[in-house]
């Protein structure tokens, strides 16, 4: 199984592949299964870790991304259990707004390239649980955050 991340408004263009959520709500008018364990936040929708609650420290983004790296982290069993079950599948897809909400926008405005929780996700799911992960076009402008 390999695992695509890609926004939801490009999911349309994929319409055999198993599609999910990955963010903690979906734009109007989509149902995907939401995913808890890749949430940013708790599944109350509550203690979301975004880069902002890192500005000013002397390394924002590694900040941001050991933060969301150790919550994952706490979610492996569950993970692991999930891709086993969805291993049946040759790819399936997972869908967050960027770069198509306000603030990716606007980091695209301002620097060229946003951020985005699925470059986190993309890489602590091939390390931890050795899936292969790929991305759509649209996240080449998302900045790597090594
Ligand atoms: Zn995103």
């Amino acid at each position: 199984m390999n695992i695509l991340m890609t926004s939801f408004t490009r999911s349309h263009g994929m319409p055999h592949v198993p599609k999910f959520s990955c963010a903690m709500y979906a734009p109007q008018g989509y149902d995907y299964p939401r995913i808890s364990w890749t949430l940013i936040g708790r599944e109350d929708g509550s203690d979301w870790i975004r880069p902002r609650n890192f500005i000013g420290l002397a390394d924002p983004l590694t900040a941001y991304k050991a933060a969301l790296w150790a919550r994952y982290d706490e979610r492996e069993k569950v993970a692991r259990i999930w891709c086993d079950m969805m291993a049946g599948n040759a790819a399936i897809a997972f869908c967050c707004w960027c770069p198509h909400d306000r603030a990716a926008q606007r980091q695209m405005g301002e620097h060229g390239s946003y951020i985005c929780h699925t470059d986190v996700l993309g890489q602590w799911i091939e390390e931890r649980l050795g899936v292969r992960v790929w991305y759509d076009d649209e996240r080449r402008l998302m900045k790597h955050i090594p």
